[in-house]
């Protein structure tokens, strides 16, 4: 499954299907993110064709292999299935089965309801931009802001899989202790310094057994695709929670993914160097270096963040751009936290959620969280409708998109990961 670029990634495929030949679509035939939802009460596995989802059991057992095969998410993502879409929604392809397609296994993208792609068993968050954590440790620890092991690992912690949601689902307020005055007790109080994290997750295609490490040369075998995650953050409850064990109840009552799974494959040409390190860096310990992974271990893919606050919503404004960042400026590779994550034995199962953390850049405008862009609510933001923001207030909306491009390959996206807070309680 090493995906190097290959016939399905060629950029002058054209479809039938207008939406999916428009510069701006996410999903042109050289992307095919994998999802699943709900359609007239009915659990199923779709792949995003421009403006539509390819309704893939039913269109399977017509058009590629009817019978015994069990039709799952990673049948829809195989190479031979990509091929066989791509061939079937081409712009030669025949007349009758353009209209068959057409007429019983499009679902307009608009109309679906999406559930998550996996059973996730187990969510595990990484901390890999240096910009983040320096930023972030700037903030606490002035004179020391990365710990020391920061270069020789990819610092992680076990997240909360249970209140995983897919985009759209709105966010409650969470409440929680904080302490804002030393001097006083703390108190239980709905969170005052609410804040999102834009990330990207993987998920596991492929496990390990217990006591088996993967290899960092295997690590991308295990890896089925990309989708984008929101880590929502109550900075207040987390400030006061954290020590010494790390984040708990600051993170764990809602983390938010976009539907589509972008594959491996989908991605192979928008791969690139791992990040180039200082030369006063350690090099990475031998578990988690390797040649390959150093040359095309990082990924180009651009990320965004809009806020649309109640007001802006009444006002018909349009959401109003937060940060640009990208990931390949993470520390660590995605094999690098795969094997980092196995190297003592601990098993992944097919569905488990890592996520990378804050994915932030350099450039003040590349910081992918409130917290680094207003500096922990020191530097507020200053909104077009002029409302001021520190951390996020009850009714704004945070929208993330991803989308990679390179000179001589079409552009492929990830589609939307939203949410709205509601009030606390
Ligand atoms: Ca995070």
């Amino acid at each position: 499954m090493n995906y190097e670029i290959n016939e399905t990634h060629d950029p002058s495929l054209v479809s039938w299907l207008d939406s999916a030949n428009d510069p701006r679509t996410d999903f042109p035939l050289q992307n095919l993110p994998v999802c699943r939802f709900v359609h007239r009460n009915t659990l199923k596995i779709g792949v995003a064709i421009g403006d539509f989802l390819l309704d893939f059991e039913p269109y399977f057992d017509t058009f590629v292999a009817s019978g015994q095969e069990r039709k799952s998410i990673e049948l829809a993502a195989s190479h031979r299935v990509r091929r066989k879409i791509q061939e079937d929604f081409s712009a030669n392809a025949p007349q009758s089965k353009i209209n068959l397609i057409k007429e019983y296994f499009l679902v307009p993208i608009e109309s679906c309801k999406f559930v998550l792609p996996f059973e996730i068993g187990d969510y595990t968050d990484f901390y890999c931009s240096i910009f983040h954590a320096s930023n972030v440790g700037a903030m606490l620890r002035p004179d020391n802001p990365l710990f020391p092991n920061y270069k020789w690992l990819p610092i992680g912690y076990h997240g909360r899989a249970s209140s995983i949601v897919i985009s759209g689902t709105s966010i409650k307020r969470p409440k929680g202790q904080s302490r804002s005055d030393p001097s006083k007790p703390p108190q239980f109080v709905p969170c005052k310094n609410l804040d999102y994290e834009v990330e990207v997750g993987f998920f596991i295609g492929k496990g390990n057994n217990l006591g088996e490490p993967i290899p960092i040369s295997e690590a991308e075998q295990h890896i089925f695709g990309l989708c984008i995650v929101n880590d929502w953050s109550a900075r207040d409850i987390q400030a006061w929670e954290y020590q010494p064990l790390g984040p708990f109840l600051a993170k764990s009552f809602a983390t938010t993914i976009s539907p589509f799974v972008v594959t491996m494959e989908a991605l192979a040409p928008f791969r690139c160097e791992a990040f180039r390190r200082e030369p006063t860096d350690p090099q990475p310990l031998e578990y988690i270096y390797d040649e390959r992974d150093q040359k095309r271990g990082g990924i180009d893919l651009n990320l965004e963040v809009y806020i649309r606050t109640q007001k802006m919503r009444e006002k018909g404004l349009e959401p109003y751009l937060l940060s640009r960042s990208n990931m390949k400026d993470l520390y660590w590779t995605i094999a690098q936290m795969v094997a980092h994550h196995t190297s003592n034995g601990c098993n992944l199962r097919q569905g488990d959620l890592l996520a990378t953390g804050t994915v932030s850049g350099r450039e003040k405008h590349e910081r992918g969280c409130l917290l680094e862009l207003t500096w922990r609510g020191t530097e507020p933001l200053e909104l077009p409708t002029g409302e001021m923001r520190r951390f996020l207030e009850d009714g704004d909306e945070i929208i993330m998109k991803g989308y990679c491009e390179r000179e001589g390959f079409r552009r492929i996206g990830f589609g939307e990961c939203r949410g709205i807070i509601l009030p606390a309680d």
